[in-house]
């Protein structure tokens, strides 16, 4: 089973995560949380480069990167599992990509999509969670826990609105893969709506 967490920064994901994980392994499933960029030592390095670089990267190139750490965290973390028949659970995977190389850095999302097809030799998520959350009060959270990397602060909340906007989209033209749940509720009920979806699956 693969999972993915997609949205903004501050949305939650991380979060949700850890309580799948948590109920899946109640479950007695083994779990393998991991994340993109940076779930593989490959991908730690892409992920500064990517990170150190933002906003002096040509969107190609930054492109390019992402699909890289992609290609190689599938082929060497998420493949593996699936075939051991675990769960994987992962922040981030090719709809970040589309969000942000695509709408937010203005590139053609069939483009960058068809790269990370390549990349990832056409993987696709059993289910996609949109944590769906206005860029204002993404930015009002994260004023608790800023982190160097806090896009919000160095970016200007346009992008914020064209990366959110993407993926509403994403999510209307796939709504089998999607579950959007609303980032502004209690943590607790964001992981009952999953959880309820996700037991449609497992
Ligand atoms: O989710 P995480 O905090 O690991 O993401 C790190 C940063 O990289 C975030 O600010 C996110 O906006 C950015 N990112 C991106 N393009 C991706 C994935 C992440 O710009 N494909
Ligand atoms: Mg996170």
């Amino acid at each position: 089973l693969f999972l993915t967490l997609e949205g903004g920064d501050g949305s939650g994901k991380t979060t949700q995560a850890e309580l799948l994980e948590q109920w899946f392994t109640a479950e007695g499933r083994t779990v393998v949380r991991t994340r993109e960029p940076g779930g593989t030592d490959v991908g730690l390095e892409v992920r500064e480069i990517v990170l150190h670089h933002r906003g002096d990267i040509a969107p190609r190139a930054e492109a390019l990167l992402y699909a890289a750490d992609r290609a190689h965290h599938v082929a060497t973390v998420v493949r593996p599992a699936l075939a051991r028949g675990e769960v994987v659970v992962q922040d981030r995977y090719i709809d970040s990509s589309v969000a942000y190389q695509g709408a937010g850095r203005v590139l053609d999302a069939r483009e960058v999509r068809s790269i990370s097809e390549w990349a990832t030799e056409g993987l696709v998520p059993d289910l996609t969670i949109l944590l769906d959350l206005p860029s204002e009060v993404a930015r009002r959270r994260l004023d608790g826990a800023r982190t160097r990397y806090d896009r919000l602060e160095a970016e200007a909340a346009e992008f914020h609105g064209r990366v959110r906007e993407a993926y509403l989209a994403l999510a209307a033209a796939e709504p089998d893969r999607f579950l959007v749940v609303d980032a502004a509720l209690p943590v607790d009920d964001i992981h009952d709506r999953i959880r309820a979806r996700v037991e449609t699956l497992a």
